[in-house]
């Protein structure tokens, strides 16, 4: 295997997806992105081979009984990118716009995040085409069983580990838990709860887990703000997605003095110069399912939100939000990626240009993979850890990490989204180069 080979051009095999949103394919921005940093760092041919496609892609669809007694056809994901480091790992998303290309994306996304921040896994994504916004619970449990079931073996807590994403959470991580568990055999029932991650914590799930991504984004701004003589105190931050990451992301900056001034989600955006309280915001949501007519902010549209006055842009919710129109509108000096891809990367461009740092996601959305992996690790112990003590690793690795980033763009000249690939793909090809290609 040489190490001076140009790579060959990493595509998408598949044509785009056609969207509710029009968003493009994710996969090819994925793909443009990795090529950028395989490029830098002369990445060996045949490693570039081996990770332009997923090792495997599975499809299922399974039948589910509805709470009115019709049989409904779901159809159901899982990508496994690559699993050189360790067993695939990522979310399960729900959502009606769920496509094999956002999983392709996702997977591989997962894979660099690992070995960027050195933990053990690889990467993975799946996920069912299906609104769980409009089903019972009793109807997402059976759907959750039967998805489970119909995966079989393609999962595992040394194979490939699920944890949440858009439209589940720790109930559906349980449910999925459980349905393992009953068909592995008594004997092994409890050797198995490292199955999946994000569980709650009375079935073998991690303190410090649900709000794990939104501490790490906390990090990453609190380590940009140090870097750059920032002032936290009184800053004003707007978040797309008041979900899992952007409701913990809020109420963490709260806590360090930030000024929450604009919030969005699938249901509307509001805003408040005053500030929002992000734990009465919570509450609203909690009851309501979505941020809109909350009483203490006016109402906006989505053009109003990204022009808001804010120096912090985090954007919680989907892929491909920030396009050049919105990036042209934002007032942000800094934007931090709590999604998944939510940056076209023209939008990137256009930024960088203008001096506004661009954190990427697999840098600063990692909380949730990397207190995962201390899930899994108490799982396979039988161990529970302390919530502080938890949250005190995860910080030290969130840390260690940004410096790896920070030294490595500087030394490179290059930008945070590249130096970041570059750390990660640098560590896959030294292990491939170590281990050979089998046979
Ligand atoms: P979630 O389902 O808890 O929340 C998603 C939020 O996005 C909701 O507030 C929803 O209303 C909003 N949203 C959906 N469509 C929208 C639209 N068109 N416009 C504006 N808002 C919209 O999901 P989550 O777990 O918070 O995940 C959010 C993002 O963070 C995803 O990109 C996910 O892949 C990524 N992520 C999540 C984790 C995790 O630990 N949960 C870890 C890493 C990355």
């Amino acid at each position: 295997m040489s190490t001076d080979t140009k790579p060959p051009p990493i595509k998408s095999d598949i044509t785009p997806v056609p969207s509710l949103k029009d968003r493009g394919n994710l996969f090819e921005v994925a793909t443009r992105q990795i090529e950028k940093a395989a490029r830098m760092i002369k990445l060996d041919g045949d490693v570039a081979s081996i990770l332009q496609q997923p090792k495997n892609e599975i499809l299922v669809n399974f039948p589910v009984r509805m709470d009115d007694g019709k049989l409904e056809l779901f159809k159901g994901y899982r990508v496994q990118h690559n699993n050189i480091l360790g067993p695939y790992k990522g979310g399960m998303r729900y959502h009606p716009e769920a496509n094999l290309d956002e999983m392709k994306a996702l997977a591989a996304w997962m894979t660099y995040k690992s070995a960027l921040h050195e933990i053990p896994f690889g990467g993975g994504k799946g996920g069912i085409k299906f609104d769980p916004s409009k089903r019972s619970r009793n109807e997402l449990e059976r759907i959750t069983r039967r998805f489970t079931h119909a995966l079989g073996n393609n999962i595992g807590p040394d194979w490939d580990i699920p944890a949440p994403d858009v439209g589940s959470n720790e109930q559906t991580m349980v449910w999925m838990m459980d349905t393992y568990m009953n068909v592995v055999g008594q004997n092994e029932r409890h050797s198995v709860r490292g199955v999946v991650t994000g569980k709650s914590v009375t079935a073998g799930g991690s303190y410090g887990r649900r709000e794990a991504t939104g501490a790490g984004v906390m990090h990453c701004i609190i380590e940009w703000a140090r870097d750059n003589n920032f002032n936290l105190d009184g800053a004003h931050v707007i978040i797309q997605g008041f979900g899992n990451v952007g409701s913990y992301a809020a109420r963490l900056l709260a806590q360090k003095g930030a000024v929450i001034v604009g919030v969005g989600d699938a249901g509307g955006y509001i805003a408040n110069p005053e500030g929002i309280n992000p734990h009465k915001l919570s509450e609203h949501v909690a009851k309501s399912g979505s941020v809109a007519a909350y009483k203490g902010a006016a109402k906006i549209s989505r053009e109003e939100f990204f022009a808001l006055e804010a120096a912090i842009f985090v954007p919680a919710a989907l892929e491909l939000e920030l396009g050049m129109k919105e990036a042209q509108a934002l007032k942000a000096r800094l934007v931090v990626e709590g999604a998944n891809g939510p940056t076209y990367p023209e939008a990137e461009e256009y930024l960088l240009d203008k001096g506004v740092a661009v954190i990427p996601d697999i840098l600063c959305n990692s909380g949730g993979v990397i207190v995962s992996y201390y899930e899994w690790l108490q799982n396979k112990r039988s161990e529970q850890w302390e919530h502080a003590d938890v949250l005190a690793r995860l910080e030290h690795r969130m840390r260690k990490t940004w410096g790896e980033v920070r030294g490595y763009a500087a030394k490179h000249k290059c930008d945070w989204r590249t130096a970041s690939y570059a750390i990660g793909l640098e560590r896959i090809q030294t292990c491939y180069k170590e281990r050979g290609i089998f046979p």
